[in-house]
């Protein structure tokens, strides 16, 4: 008999990880840096080989942004953005995913980081939010898309409304339950203590902006 595959349950599987590979919430945010420092290498590269993209240093930047009132964090980059078809192709696949040389840097700094062996780094956001909003315009296009999920049970893509081109990923933060905190990644003091953790040598400035007491 021909050998058969095993099928992977998505939604089982999305929730197992949520749940239980990661055991640090906080690592979420270097997840989300460091694909939106990915895109804005992507864009940097396409502008030194191609003439009609005008290079600008100020112009490449990833920025976060906490509204205590509205409990979202945002984090946006100015990086290569993605179509609808990258959204549903790189967002709508769960464990797709994993770059070499991100494993590799994993692996270097420590042996059993689960994170960079499966690369499911963009889905480690629903360990703090319960909907995430990818809004993206790609290079070259005309028109914007908005990708949306509350985590298993799938996502949705509509057009959008994104002068810009690149990427904003918005986060609605958990609700606090009894052990567990999530307004403290809305706190500056917090979201500066992680990005100096773990996003230190990202080459593009990292902004904030954080609304509200
Ligand atoms: P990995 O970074 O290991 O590929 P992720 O789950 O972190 O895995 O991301 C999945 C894919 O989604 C990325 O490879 C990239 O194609 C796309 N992506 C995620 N975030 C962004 C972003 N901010 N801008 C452009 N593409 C992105
Ligand atoms: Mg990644």
């Amino acid at each position: 008999m021909a050998k058969q595959e095993f099928k992977a349950e998505s939604k089982r599987l999305l929730e197992m990880m949520i749940n239980s590979i990661y055991t640090q919430k906080e690592i979420f945010l270097r997840e989300l840096i460091s694909n939106a420092s990915d895109a804005v290498d992507k864009i940097y590269y396409k502008a030194l080989t191609d003439d009609s993209l005008v290079f600008n240093k100020e112009d490449y930047f990833i920025k976060v942004t906490a509204d205590k009132a509205n409990r979202t964090l945002t984090i946006s980059d100015t990086g290569i953005g993605m179509t609808k078809e990258e959204l549903e192709n790189n967002l709508g696949v769960i464990a797709k995913s994993g770059s070499l040389a991100f494993k590799k840097e994993n692996e270097a700094q420590d042996g059993h980081n689960i994170i960079g062996q499966f690369g499911v780094g963009f889905y480690s956001a629903f360990m703090v939010a319960d909907v995430l909003t990818v809004t993206s315009k790609a290079l070259g296009s005309d028109v914007a898309y908005k990708w949306e999920s509350e985590g298993a049970e799938g996502y949705t893509i509509e057009p959008a409304d994104k002068v810009t081109v690149g990427t904003e990923i918005v986060l609605k933060i958990k609700p606090n339950a009894e052990e567990d905190n999530y307004d403290e990644f809305l706190e500056e003091y917090r979201l500066k203590a992680i990005i100096k953790k773990y996003s230190d040598f990202i080459r593009y400035p990292i902004k904030m902006d954080v609304k509200g007491k």
